[in-house]
């Protein structure tokens, strides 16, 4: 198993020589590579190519466009299962979890691709000596930051809206999970994307996006990240009256009405729960079930919890990776420790695996007061603290009651239950009766401080056009 060697690109250039930190296989906490770290010569040279490629990508007509973007996806789509083990390598998931992420990103690119051919703009009847249009035109560059989460699922959907709409890019991937990354920005190039069109840094985060939002050059910010490092973002966006779209964290409530069926709802919720090992933005968080399936939902939760097999996510039936770095694994501890300190009981794991790397269980909290951190901060890690409720309006409010609002889940046999919930849950991204994933025909994304700007769907390619009127009086 090899990892590859790490590189900046810019302008069409793959480059090396620079400063490196050590890249950590959280399975092993071995150094796999060594990733180059770009200074600011590198970013305003990448700012550069951006505005420069970006004319050509621009100006290059969209069939052509779109060829070359279902070309880089086919690429990535043939490579699945080598840019699979380099995301297990460097971030820990499962390597069958990897793959279905390599292969939905070529996904979503086609699907990106195919629809920015459909950004009609519109004639509209006016006076008989003008013509008065609307025309949809790429924003500019765009300066895009990316976690370690989904190696591939967050940089590709920056890329992909990006590219579709016809913009330039530079983006800093996550330092965490370079490598992933790189081999989507290899199929890129190989299928023929003009050099400048797509930058791909690394650096030191702070210093990178601020010198990026910064540049005028730069027309549109694009991340995905906790809220904190968002508000920073949007906030330095905003004192360039830049447009942002802020894809940040949030605590996802799941509601088990009492009319649901709670063995259906503890297996998809549990299923749900440890994907990624919980380090999902959309991750089911906050676990509401009504009393009278309360003994019943957790029993089969807990089955669930002890069914998932942890392990190195290179080894065959290994379900859920380690952590995806140290930090993760210190704030699980923390968080059981503060809901245990409260009088939370666990019914599952709790303590971080003996054993090299980042393993932290599924684990499974009940009787958790609200009081306790694991229910108002994001846990971002495979810990479900289930609590009862005896009303429905209730349960609502508790999970309306944070100031985040990504995801939620429902469960309901009532029609009528199911419609209370879709109303009532102030959030994004609703599924009832299952846990659906992001899908590309339709929007993800926040409300509250969980952020705006939506990502997939329609409003996916949209958020990098520009509308333009134009009155063009007839001579
Ligand atoms: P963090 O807040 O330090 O970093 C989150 C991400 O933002 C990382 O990829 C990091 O490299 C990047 N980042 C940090 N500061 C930045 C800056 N000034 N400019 C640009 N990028 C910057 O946290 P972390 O320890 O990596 O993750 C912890 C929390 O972040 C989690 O608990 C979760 O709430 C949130 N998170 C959310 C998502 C998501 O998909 N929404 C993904 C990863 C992490």
């Amino acid at each position: 198993m090899t990892y590859p060697d790490l590189s900046l690109y810019i302008d069409g250039e793959w480059i090396a020589d620079r400063v490196t930190v050590p890249v950590i296989n959280p399975a092993t906490e071995e150094t796999l590579a060594h990733l180059p770290l770009a200074g600011v010569d590198d970013l305003d040279r990448a700012i550069a190519a951006a505005v420069r490629g970006g004319k050509v990508w621009r100006d290059t007509p969209v069939a052509d466009r779109t060829r070359i973007l279902l070309r880089a996806a086919d690429l990535l789509a043939g490579r699945a299962d080598r840019v699979a083990e380099i995301m297990t390598l460097e971030q820990g998931k499962p390597r069958a979890e990897a793959r279905n992420e390599v292969l939905r990103v070529a996904g979503a690119l086609r699907w990106d691709a195919e629809d920015a051919r459909r950004a009609y703009g519109r004639i509209i009847p006016s006076a008989g000596d003008t013509v008065l249009s609307v025309r949809h035109e790429p924003v500019g560059p765009v300066a895009a930051f990316t976690p370690w989460n989904f190696p591939a699922g967050s940089p590709m959907r920056k890329m992909a809206g990006a590219l579709s709409a016809g913009c330039s890019i530079v983006i800093k991937a996550s330092e965490e999970t370079p490598g992933t990354a790189s081999e989507i920005v290899r199929c890129f190039a190989e299928a023929g994307l003009p050099a400048g069109a797509l930058n791909l840094v690394f650096g030191e985060p702070a210093e990178v996006s601020k010198h990026l939002i910064a540049s005028p050059d730069i027309r549109l910010v694009a991340f995905t990240g906790s809220i904190p490092v968002g508000k920073l973002l949007a906030a330095q966006a905003g004192a360039e009256m830049k447009p942002s779209l802020m894809e940040l964290g949030g605590h996802a409530p799941v509601i088990v009405a009492a009319d649901a069926d709670p063995v259906q709802a503890a297996r998809k919720a549990a299923f749900a729960k440890f994907v990624n090992a919980g380090q999902v933005c959309t991750s089911p968080s906050r676990f509401l079930v009504h009393e009278s399936l309360y003994s019943t939902f957790v029993a089969e939760f807990t089955a669930a919890a002890g069914r998932v097999v942890v392990g190195d996510g290179l080894h065959e039936g290994v379900t859920m990776g380690p952590l995806a770095n140290e930090r993760r694994l210190k704030a699980m501890e923390e968080l059981v420790a503060d809901a245990v300190s409260r009088g939370a009981v666990i019914k599952a794991g709790g303590e971080r695996l003996d054993r090299p790397g980042y393993f932290f269980p599924p684990t499974v909290l009940v009787d958790v007061p609200g009081d306790a951190r694991i229910m108002r901060e994001e846990p971002f890690g495979p810990i479900a603290p289930i609590v009862a409720f005896s009303d429905l309006d209730e349960a609502l409010r508790i999970a309306n009651s944070l100031p985040y609002g990504l995801a939620a889940y429902g469960f309901t046999r009532s029609s009528k239950t199911a419609e209370r919930l879709a109303t009532g849950f102030e959030a994004g991204i609703l599924s009832i009766n299952h846990c659906g994933g992001s899908v590309h025909e339709a929007p993800s994304g926040g409300v509250k401080q969980s952020g705006y700007g939506r990502e997939g769907g329609p409003e996916g390619v949209e958020a990098y056009l520009i509308t333009k009127r134009v009155s063009h009086l007839l001579v």
